[in-house]
């Protein structure tokens, strides 16, 4: 017997999760891919007595979409027990699939199911735990260059949700709803694939959940439309909050507790009211309670956004991180992934819960995944710049800071992040994009240890903003993100803060200018701010040197680097959350 190192990746990740509706869609998605990676580990651990090196609990909620453990074993063997851990996987993925799909079954659903996965594993035998580590990447990282699975081409419609395969189910719209023969070769219906779809009634209201008039669906989408509880060992949620329901987070709180609960209203429906539309039932629920909910918000006058931000962030630099580099005693790379991913669980346990408000009652959004190194979430306006500061602050004290007690260890652990701020009604795929593409700013064009927000205003406008989260210089630390903060705090805040038009003037005077001098901007700082400060008496001249200051000194943080506008767009955007949230 021989000890080897087992790396398993299951995929596909990225398209999969990401062909998303609805924010149902997002989670079902991200939580089977993280079930069948951790049914692997388990069966690796159950049947052939290995051990899990990472992640450090196979049964939390949001895991990685791989793991690498140690086993003992005979050379000769080795094939055999990847390929069963293998075929585990696929066959309990027919069957969640099957579960869903039974009464329709059929040899086309078993196609596309079965082609679906794709599943790599390597063995390299263990004598040096840091430099098979990296091999076992290395090896890996070629074989998945070398596309192995089988892909079907299917001519037909594609299916609304991926795109990819062909639609296997189809719900009539209303304008098909007298048509009364089903059976697809109907030219009357969409044309799909010939004899081989179901077609549901328009008025089959209790599919609402699972596919909206007018939805073509796969086999594969169905089932994660289908996906429900029963179907796994580890707590699933089947109602996911709707991006409607997570913009109004912090309006409902402040109402009575009677009109609080979410499955009493429809969020979208309070929305809709709001732009002055009728309700009708067939596109909205618990159209009485809704409105009694709308009219508490008016009476009340609450303040009722539209909008909401999606947030993701990421680790950065982790293949290196992970691959021994940055820490001195190579032989201890063992320890350091074990170490490091007990603490990243916790760290994404404790951010699931820091948002949806389980120690403090305060809903600010809910998480999708949150691995640790790896978190996508939605929050709601109010608390943004809130939650961003707290998931940076705490991942240096539970990740960074006791890593480097335990480890010597030459750089800092940092994450970076992108935020997306999206109407409620643009398409949440446009919403995933955004963020992925300002995460990936925050890492190429910050510089990493940064974030990056773009708003998507309902006009059209976009404006982007890029920064590190800490700035020193002089002996001083300064962090960016409160700075943004304590301004959201003050803006559009009749009592103790300022109007906007000093950010209107400030950047019609100094946008297109390449760098403003300190002294200038400074001084004009203090006599915009004067103009548009709501405060009276002694605390206005000290708020209006203090916000002087600070805005002076982000002005020349902002200097470093990323795009000409990027101060500008920083207050604009700031403004922009003050103006949906008050
Ligand atoms: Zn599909």
């Amino acid at each position: 017997m021989t000890e080897y190192l087992f790396l398993f990746t299951i995929g596909p990740v990225q398209s999969f999760i990401v062909q998303a509706r609805k924010t149902q869609d997002l989670y079902a998605g991200s939580f089977l891919i993280s079930r069948l990676c951790g049914f692997a580990a388990e069966k690796l651990v159950e049947g052939y007595g290995g051990k899990i090196i990472f992640p450090s609990d196979i049964f939390a909620e949001s895991l990685p979409n791989r793991f690498i453990g140690k086993i003992e074993a005979d050379e000769s063997s080795l094939q055999a027990i990847g390929k069963e851990i293998e075929k585990s996987v696929r066959d309990e993925f027919r069957d969640i699939a099957f579960k869903s799909l039974k009464k329709y079954d059929k040899d086309i659903f078993k196609m596309q199911i079965d082609t679906f996965l794709d599943i790599h594993w390597v063995f390299q035998p263990l004598s040096d735990y840091q430099k098979d580590y990296v091999e076992i990447e290395q090896i890996l990282g070629s074989i998945k260059n070398i596309r192995t699975f089988v892909q079907i081409s299917e001519t037909g419609r594609k299916c609304s949700l991926c795109g990819e395969r062909n639609v296997l189910f189809y719900r009539k719209r209303e304008s098909e709803k007298w048509i009364k023969d089903n059976r697809p070769s109907n030219k009357l219906l969409p044309k799909l694939l010939d004899g081989k779809s179901e077609i549901f009634e328009y008025n089959d209201i209790n599919l609402n959940k699972i596919i909206a008039p007018g939805e073509g669906l796969c086999a594969i989408c169905f089932t994660k439309r289908n996906l429900s509880e029963n179907d796994f060992s580890v707590k699933f949620n089947d109602s996911f909050p709707s991006t409607s329901n997570i913009a109004l987070y912090h309006a409902i709180s402040q109402l009575p507790e009677d009109f609080k609960n979410p499955n009493k209203f429809d969020a979208q429906g309070i929305l809709a009211l709001k732009d002055g539309k009728h309700l009708n039932e067939t596109e909205f629920e618990y159209i009485e309670d809704t409105c009694k909910v709308y009219e508490q918000l008016k009476d009340k006058k609450i303040k009722i956004s539209d909008y909401y931000a999606l947030v993701m962030f990421d680790g950065d630099h982790m293949g290196k991180w992970l691959s021994g580099e940055y820490i001195k005693d190579k032989s201890r790379l063992e320890d350091f992934h074990k170490e490091l991913s007990r603490r990243l669980t916790n760290f994404g346990k404790w951010s699931k819960e820091y948002i949806c408000g389980k120690d403090d009652n305060i809903e600010k959004g809910h998480a999708v995944y949150a691995g640790g190194d790896d978190f996508m979430g939605f929050v709601c306006l109010d608390y943004l710049m809130e939650v961003m500061q707290k998931l940076r602050d705490e991942f240096d004290v539970q990740v960074n800071e006791p890593m480097h007690k335990k480890f010597a260890i030459g750089e800092k652990l940092t994450i970076s992040a992108g935020i997306i701020i999206i109407h409620y009604k643009d398409p949440l795929s446009e919403a995933l994009k955004w963020a992925r593409k300002m995460e990936h700013e925050a890492k190429e064009n910050g510089g990493r240890d940064a974030f990056a927000i773009a708003v998507m205003k309902h006009s059209g406008e976009i404006r982007k903003t890029i920064w590190k989260w800490n700035y020193e210089s002089g002996g001083c630390s300064r962090n960016s993100s409160e700075v943004l903060k304590d301004l959201s705090n003050v803006l559009h805040n009749d009592k103790t803060g300022f109007s906007n038009t000093f950010i209107k003037n400030l950047e019609s005077e100094f946008g297109s200018m390449k760098v403003v001098e300190d002294g200038m901007m400074k001084a004009e700082l203090k006599r915009l701010l004067g103009r548009s400060s709501k405060i009276t008496g002694d605390r206005k001249n000290k708020e209006v040197k203090n916000w002087s200051n600070k805005l002076k000194e982000l002005y020349a943080d902002s200097q470093t680097g990323y795009m000409e506008s990027n101060f500008f767009s920083a207050l604009d955007i700031v403004d922009f959350i003050a103006r949906e949230t008050r």
